[in-house]
């Protein structure tokens, strides 16, 4: 787009305001602060730094008064689409509305002021919340021990299987192998692999479904685990979970479940319970903490008593009234995180679990079920449902319809922007074509949840009409259509001035 410095500020429509950057926006001279005269002179401050310390020329930086500042940064932040401003049905990625309170408490100064070097006598609180919520997720998920460090849904794999690994150790051989679904999550390989083993893919059957004889085949002496997402990432429930968990036990291996999906079962069905004996929770989507652009996340483990002496350290443990941090633990694979974890994210977690309740909680699964097989209810006479079986969290279409009007799922995804929705997960998982994958999760209405539907239909039916439209969208954005192997190949990460000597 091309940025002209002395274009109108008031935008394109009334709404979307164009930007350039900030330095394109400076003008030589003009500053947004001032200092009182007694702050000294600058000049002579500079007398007492070395030399070799000085800038032979200064930096280069925007010169701009605060109105302009504040605006340039809020014109901006309306250029994104966030779940404050709409729906966003990214699927697998759980990106729910979260409470307001989860942030408010998250502030009290007790707990954001707190140094992880302090005394230990002097955070007791903050240990006391961490222990009850490690034991609420145990009970959530109905494991043995839980551990908050891991900073996010993958690194809560790899601290898994990096357990599993030291299981299998202490059992005198580390076996070599793992077994993940076609269906996964990408991070699944990448964990095991990054544990030092080899990933062996299993196909799912022709319902999206693992099926026991396909585990049953591979199943050996040198298979170390198999990863398992359930509900899986087709939005279903692996029924024979039971049947695979015992296949894989009878061989002497471990059953490791992707927990991401843990949105949908809350209150309704534990992982323990399925004979899973290691799960990685994802507090930042289940548990709502605003999450996407890397912001904070946390991947607590929960495993079963055989697992429990190989968790990281340090533990929290609670004798009398007194939270301790457990270092002495033999068999431990170690330290995971610097210190103890995201601990903010765990008090939104606390908050967000205290707040709810056991019963709030089921109902939470319930609608998020509800919502997707809504969504689903509405669609599947448009769109192609690869899969007939009862969707759980999410539901998958495929771009069997798209194609037949000459469109693309890409396509979809950039108009659904013009209808002012985020757009689903799209092309994931692979084993489904041109996948639309749709979480719309519990904390959208009734009326939202039709808005997204009609601007679906919306869209079918302007692909009958008009399927340039489509093929060119979005048309109602701030940037249109950007050529995507020129942004990824030519990247620009640094803006560059013109004339550099007059800067
Ligand atoms: C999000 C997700 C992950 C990875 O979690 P991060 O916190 O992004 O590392 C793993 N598996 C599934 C199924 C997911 O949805």
């Amino acid at each position: 787009m091309k940025k002209d410095m002395h274009k109108s500020t008031s935008g394109r429509t009334s709404l979307v305001h164009d930007e350039p950057l900030i330095f394109e926006r400076s003008v030589a001279g003009r500053s947004g602060h001032s200092l009182p005269e007694t702050f000294g002179d600058p000049e002579s401050a500079l007398q007492h730094i070395p030399e070799y310390l000085l800038r032979k020329q200064p930096p280069i930086l925007p010169e701009v008064d605060e109105p302009t500042v504040v605006r340039h940064f809020t014109r901006l932040s309306t250029w994104n689409h966030g779940i404050d401003s709409g729906m966003y049905p990214l699927g697998s990625c759980t990106m729910k509305y979260n409470p307001r309170i989860n942030e408010s408490l998250a502030r009290l100064p007790g707990f954001c002021n707190l140094h992880p070097y302090l005394p230990i006598d002097l955070c007791q609180g903050a240990l006391q919340l961490m222990w009850e919520l490690a034991d609420y997720l145990a009970e959530i998920s109905g494991f043995d021990q839980v551990t908050l460090q891991p900073a996010a849904g993958a690194h809560g794999e790899l601290t898994g299987i990096k357990m599993i690994r030291a299981y299998h150790k202490a059992k005198g051989n580390p076996r070599r192998r793992v077994l993940v679904p076609d269906t996964a999550h990408g991070t699944n390989p990448a964990s095991s692999k990054l544990s030092g083993y080899d990933v062996i893919e299993i196909k799912s059957g022709p319902d999206g479904i693992l099926m026991p004889a396909a585990v049953a085949q591979v199943m050996d002496q040198d298979i170390a685990a198999i990863m398992i997402t359930n509900p899986n990432t087709l939005g279903l429930f692996e029924s024979a979970i039971s049947e695979i968990s015992d296949i894989v036990h009878r061989a002497g291996g471990l059953v490791y479940c992707d927990g991401a999906n843990l949105n949908s079962i809350m209150g309704i069905t534990r992982p323990g319970d399925m004979g899973i004996d290691v799960l990685q929770f994802n507090l930042h989507k289940t548990f709502s903490t605003p999450h996407g652009g890397g912001g904070p996340g946390s991947g607590p483990v929960g495993v079963s008593a055989e697992l429990a002496p190989y968790l990281p350290i340090p533990i929290i443990e609670k004798q009398a009234d007194r939270f301790s941090l457990v270092e002495s633990r033999p068999d431990s694979i170690g330290r995971i995180k610097g210190f103890y974890g995201n601990f903010a994210v765990m008090v939104r977690a606390y908050v967000y679990i205290r707040e709810l309740g056991a019963p709030g909680l089921k109902k939470a699964s319930e609608m998020a079920v509800l919502n997707a097989n809504y969504i689903r209810a509405r669609l599947e006479g448009t769109f192609d449902l690869p899969f007939p079986k009862r969707s759980m969290h999410e539901v998958v279409f495929s771009d069997k319809h798209l194609e037949e009007l000459g469109v693309s799922t890409l396509d979809l995804a950039k108009c659904l922007l013009d209808h002012g929705f985020h757009p689903p997960t799209v092309y994931f998982p692979l084993v489904v074509h041109g996948a639309l994958m749709i979480e719309p999760t519990e904390t959208e209405s009734l009326e939202t949840l039709d808005e997204f539907v009609a601007a679906m239909l919306a869209i079918d039916q302007q692909a009958r009409s008009d399927p340039q439209q489509v093929r060119s969208a979005p048309h109602h954005t701030v940037v249109g259509r950007l050529d995507e192997v020129k942004a990824a190949r030519e990247p620009i990460l640094k803006w560059t001035p013109a004339n550099p000597e007059k800067k």
